[in-house]
């Protein structure tokens, strides 16, 4: 079991944030629940509701945050909450009136990507000059560098992951639904420790093609390809893997070139990992490699995005990107080729920056995998 986050880690993250904001140009940060509230107060009310929570970061004042009422003592409760000044509203007041105080009104704040409309809009009706921004792309680094302590728990949930990839390669698949193999993963995920899992994509035959199929009734055949997708959260950090396996040793000449393709496309992309360089050219260099081979048109996904509380979260491995690489930062390395009507490859690694290059976080083999 790692470490539990203490108080002064939020106070950290907290403070690291606001200063963030300030070279961003912002006057601030206004954080409602979700991943963001998590990872800088350790606060997760009970249920998302309609009702008003956010913190508000500035550099003038103590961090604050609104809640409702009725929800204080839980706030309260929060491991962040000494580090906080709370501040309530109750039901029937206005609860934009009430956070109104706390917002410069010709300032400019970052807001958390997952605000609710109800509750951007309140505020900026209460606020006619004040400006938002979403945190994506105000501050698309906020959480992205893991201290040690989280990458622990990020290698801890790829090595569970890499478990559930060696146990599947063991149970039946020609003759199953996708449905079946699914819940082979989701059952493998949690008994390797996960606590929840997001996504189990068995992808067989043409639903391969799409990369965001997740598993269906068709029945997996002997001579398929399968495209594997699968992770979720252990110890509230995320893991996600893709392999691509086929059932039955007989794998198509053109199966065995695509997938030679794509783990070239890994590699290369890999190697190109570290400090200072772009987002974006982690997925140039391995779009290159996919359309040298011929296949660029079918490489239709991002190369990859950033994990940790979340599964996904900015920034992202794209064309436009152009936030440098950090040491600490995680993200995934997944090139695929989805050839419509027909199959799917992808290969997806979780990868960390070190002060000299990358290092992955999901170690299982990178060749075609066979199963039965
Ligand atoms: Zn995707
Ligand atoms: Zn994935
Ligand atoms: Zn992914």
């Amino acid at each position: 079991m790692p470490q539990a986050f203490t108080v002064h880690d939020y106070a950290d993250r907290m403070a690291r944030a606001t200063e963030s904001a300030t070279r961003a140009g912002l006057s601030g940060l206004v954080v409602t629940p979700g991943p963001d509230l998590l990872y800088l107060t350790g606060y997760q009310p009970v249920a998302l509701t309609e009702r008003l929570t956010a913190l508000v970061l500035a550099p003038d004042r103590p961090p604050t945050m609104i809640v409702p009422r009725l929800e204080r003592p839980d706030a309260q409760g929060a491991t962040g909450a000494p580090a906080l000044t709370l501040t309530d509203w109750a039901d029937g007041a206005d609860p934009y009136q009430a956070a109104g105080p706390l917002l410069d009104p010709a300032g400019s704040y970052g807001i958390s990507d997952s605000a609710w409309a109800l509750h951007l809009l309140g505020l900026q009706e209460t606020l006619p000059s004040t400006r938002f921004r979403p945190l994506t792309r105000a501050l698309p680094m906020l959480r992205a560098v893991k201290d040690d302590d989280e990458l622990e728990r990020l290698a801890a949930a790829g090595a569970a992951a890499d478990e559930t990839f060696r146990s599947i390669l063991s149970v039946p698949f020609a003759g199953r639904r996708e449905t079946e193999v699914a819940a082979d993963l989701t059952r493998l995920l949690l008994e390797y420790g996960h606590s929840q899992v997001d996504f189990t994509v068995v992808g067989s035959g043409p639903n391969g093609a799409n990369p965001h199929h997740e598993a269906g009734e068709r029945v997996i055949r002997q001579g398929d390809t399968v495209v594997l997708d699968f992770g979720g959260l252990k110890d509230g950090y995320g893991s996600d893997t893709t392999r691509t396996v086929h059932v039955g040793e007989q794998a198509p000449d053109e199966v065995r070139k695509v997938h030679e393709v794509v783990r070239r496309a890994q590699q290369t992309a890999f190697e190109a990992v570290r400090p200072g360089v772009a987002c974006q050219e982690i997925d140039r260099v391995a779009r290159a490699v996919i359309t040298d081979a011929g296949y660029g048109e079918y490489f239709i996904h991002r190369t990859g995005h950033g994990i940790g509380l979340t599964t996904h979260e900015p920034p992202y491995m794209v064309e436009g990107e152009e936030q440098t690489l950090v040491p600490g930062m995680c993200f995934s390395i997944e090139p695929g080729v989805y050839l419509p009507g027909r199959f799917g490859v992808r290969i997806e690694d979780i990868v960390t920056v070190t002060d000299t290059g990358g290092r992955r976080l999901n170690n299982t083999p990178h060749d075609l995998g066979v199963v039965a």
